[in-house]
């Protein structure tokens, strides 16, 4: 047997034996004893050794996967896929630095990001490869393949994978883009961007934070050490898509490509249905739809002037006895035939729908002696089974959909009705 061949039966053998139960040395001589000296056959010795070895003998057949069927936890898997990026990057292990490879491997099936903490010579980027024993874990949200010791790359001919340079890597427009959709291209405007110095587990890292738009809508995003400028319309290729307190956002890092393109951009922000968000929350979104519920707790309320938490008396749970700060909000649901989302409405927009200022609701209530009861009724009134027009960020949690509501505009039945709005909105 070729020295070559018998390494790769070592391979086989070490992914299906527990880490630690034997070294390489032991295998390899064990192997070669059931192999040589007892005329044994390739398949029952490696068998034998991995009992010997408390491993389990199903990891043996390395088993051929597309892309597209990895899961967390696949072992002693082969791959046939090209990859499509190399880099490399230094990082500090235990006060050691060393460097290690990161990338995209794709097939026709869809595209893995891979980690590796050493790559034979012979892999290039661009390159097709049959690659043996590797495992699948779950990282940050996403699967990942990764590459150890015991992987081998075997050279493949280019056709060996069909390039899908479309299909590879998923070309999205904003309003698309759902956690763990995999790697996309998006093009789009950066409306505003930030940079900031933040430190991680391997150092000091510089990151811009920013919003990008195109014409379905905006979604935040981060850049991990590319600077991104204001105004500028950019191609990322190779961005995945994460989360960030219920909203979408596109993470971009030295993964991926980000060009400056001459393309032409316009930022806009079509009505979003409700089930969409449903799925997926936004940034500084616009829906329309009826307000079918006013909750308890809208309207006239107090609260600690301390901790900002909403009081039915004078007394605060963690600040005790307080004077508390009266304010006004609204908490409705709103309908789109769609889907629904719960609305939270702050004092500024509240005192827009009621005409009225929080003083003057303040004074209005003395008159009524304490009580605050108009204030729900006018909103109801005002809201209640009427069309209109919702602003702000959209939250898809496991409470369900909440819009932060920015913006809140009656969608005209009359002509009547909304100037007597824009009046409002001029007092
Ligand atoms: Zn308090």
């Amino acid at each position: 047997m070729k020295r070559d061949e018998l390494e790769m039966h070592v391979n086989d053998v070490m992914n299906a034996i527990p880490e630690g139960s034997a070294s390489r040395e032991e295998v390899r001589s064990l192997l070669t004893r059931y192999l040589n000296d007892l005329k044994v056959s390739v398949y029952e010795a490696k068998r034998t050794v991995v009992r010997k070895y408390g491993g389990d003998v199903h990891l043996l057949s390395s088993r051929i996967k597309k892309i597209g069927d990895l899961r967390a936890g696949d072992r002693g898997v082969t791959v046939i896929a090209r990859v499509v990026t190399v880099n490399p990057k230094e990082i500090t292990v235990e006060g050691v630095k060393r460097r290690v490879f990161y990338g995209f491997l794709t097939d026709e099936t869809g595209t893995v990001p891979y980690f590796a903490w050493q790559l034979p010579g012979n892999v290039k980027k661009g390159g097709v490869y049959k690659i043996r024993n590797v495992q699948v874990r779950e990282w940050q949200d996403k699967l990942e393949v990764r590459i150890s010791e015991n992987t081998e790359f075997i050279e493949m001919p280019q056709d060996a994978v069909p390039m899908t340079r479309k299909r590879d890597i998923l070309v999205a427009k904003v309003a698309d883009l759902r956690p763990r959709m995999g790697a996309v291209e998006v093009t789009g405007k950066v409306l505003s961007v930030e940079r900031s110095i933040v430190e991680t587990s391997d150092g000091m890292k510089e990151v811009w934070h920013g919003v990008l738009g195109d014409e379905t809508g905006k979604v935040q995003f981060s850049s991990w050490g590319v600077a991104v400028e204001e105004g500028a319309v950019i191609r990322v290729r190779g961005a995945y898509v994460g989360t960030f307190r219920g909203m979408p956002t596109l993470v971009m890092d030295a993964r991926c490509e980000i060009e400056e393109t001459e393309e032409d951009v316009e930022v806009r922000d079509p009505v979003v249905s409700l089930s969409h968000l449903e799925k997926r929350g936004g940034y500084d979104v616009r829906a329309e739809g009826v307000f079918i519920d006013i909750k308890a707790g809208s309207g006239f309320i107090k609260r600690c002037p301390q901790c900002g938490r909403v009081l039915a008396t004078t007394s605060c749970p963690v600040h005790g006895h307080v004077s508390p700060k009266p304010d006004l909000r609204i908490k409705a649901v709103l309908d789109d035939g769609t889907g629904s989302a719960h609305c939270i409405v702050n004092r500024e927009i509240t005192e827009r729908v009621l005409g009225k200022t929080l003083e003057e609701v303040v004074e209005e209530g003395k008159e009524m002696l304490g009580d605050y009861s108009f204030v729900y009724e006018a909103i109801s009134e005002r809201l209640l089974g009427r069309p209109w027009e919702v602003r702000g960020n959209a939250i898809a949690d496991e409470f369900g959909l909440t819009i932060l509501v920015r913006d809140l505009k009656p969608i005209a039945v009359n002509v009547e009705e909304e100037a007597e709005f824009l009046l409002e909105e001029l007092r």
